[in-house]
């Protein structure tokens, strides 16, 4: 299956091939839906017209659960639209987490990452560590602040394209593997605020949210 959101992140819809349909569960030949993978949250949005429920990776390719048994049968073409405004703010938080990530890696001794999970409305990344992270979190807000504000290109490709493994880079930034979608340019996320939240001894978690336009003025 041809992962068009790779190659091109911002494309919203797209014409293809219905290649299989097992009651309400389809596979495409190529696709611009992406389908929950390295904590970022499927897209939704519709396959021919009709919404689609669940969407998740199988082997090397992504089976969609459509709302209803569809009417349309294997070799037909069919639209596969995206919802851009949940995209846009799921690349947006995703590309902040990146970039928390690396800051959080520097700034902070001894520290693993336990797990990461990207919705429309905020990112959340937990940590092992034996102490409360907030001490760095103004210092790393400020800085991943000012990465975002000096708007560099965040270059995305193959690792290995076989295996379809991928990975971003900002040049003497930071580079690490990830399957998701990659915004451009770091501008395109905005400010950002960071909070620390507690999730049981010796976890730590930051939740990175998109600042409210008002925050801007003070
Ligand atoms: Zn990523």
């Amino acid at each position: 299956m041809d992962k068009v959101f790779w190659r091109d992140p911002y494309r919203t819809s797209l014409n293809t091939v219905v290649n299989t349909v097992d009651s309400v569960d389809v596979t495409l030949r190529e696709t611009v839906f992406f389908a929950f993978s390295g904590g970022q949250e499927s897209d939704t949005g519709t396959i021919g017209g009709i919404e689609v429920v669940d969407a998740r990776v199988s082997s090397n390719s992504i089976t969609y659960t459509l709302k209803t048994v569809p009417p349309f049968t294997p070799g037909d073409v069919v639209e596969v639209k995206i919802d851009w405004e949940r995209r846009y703010r799921l690349m947006r938080l995703h590309f902040a987490a990146e970039i928390v990530l690396v800051l959080v890696s520097r700034a902070v001794p001894v520290i693993e990452r336990i797990g990461a999970h990207i919705s429309e409305t905020k990112s959340r990344i937990d940590f092992l560590l034996d102490q409360p992270i907030t001490r760095w979190l103004p210092e790393i807000e400020l800085e991943a602040n000012a990465i975002i504000e000096s708007d560099r290109e965040i270059n995305s490709a193959f690792s290995d394209e076989v295996a379809e493994r991928r990975y971003w880079e900002i040049v003497g930034f930071g580079r690490a593997p990830c399957s998701g979608t990659h915004i451009r340019t770091t501008g395109e996320i905005g400010p950002v605020c960071l909070s620390r939240k507690n999730i049981g001894k010796g976890k730590e978690r930051i939740e990175i949210v998109l600042a409210p336009d008002d925050r801007l003025r003070t």
